[in-house]
């Protein structure tokens, strides 16, 4: 399960839509609680550098990445997965999605965008046979980890 508040969505959601009609993409930075639940504690905006294709296709900056590493190294937080979104598409990893996965262990939440507008997200993970995107539960608004 992935932890997110309802202010981090909305946030993805407003970056979505005004990447429309490009796909928008960044990192999600957060903490494994001991309950076995990934929360995002920030989300790190990124340009999408596929300019020849960004209706239809995402990468993240990897000087932001490097940054992020960076910036990261000795504190409890890592980078637990990445948003983009799909304009005029559903909420749904494409085929395209599943070629692009290098770092099985990082979460993807995919945003659907609707004529401008953002709507469902869902987040998934690859599966254990590590040949398919498996949904994973967002947890919106969790109560903080005491
Ligand atoms: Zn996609």
């Amino acid at each position: 399960m992935i932890a997110l508040s309802s202010a981090q969505l909305d946030h993805i959601r407003i970056l979505a839509g005004r990447a429309y009609p490009e796909e928008c993409c960044g990192l999600l930075i957060g903490n494994d609680r001991p309950d076995d639940i990934v929360a995002v504690t920030r989300i790190v905006e990124s340009v999408n550098v596929r300019r020849d294709r960004a209706r239809d296709r995402f990468e993240i900056d990897p000087q932001i990445r490097i940054a992020v590493e960076r910036e990261l190294r000795d504190g409890p937080e890592r980078v637990v997965g990445h948003y983009h979104s799909h304009p005029d598409h559903p909420a749904l990893p494409s085929a395209t999605d599943l070629e692009m996965v290098f770092e099985p262990s990082l979460i993807w939440l995919i945003v659907g965008v609707t004529a401008g507008r953002a709507g469902e997200i869902n987040a998934y993970r690859l599966d254990t046979t590590a040949v398919q995107f498996e949904a994973l539960k967002i947890h919106e608004n969790m109560e903080p980890n005491r």
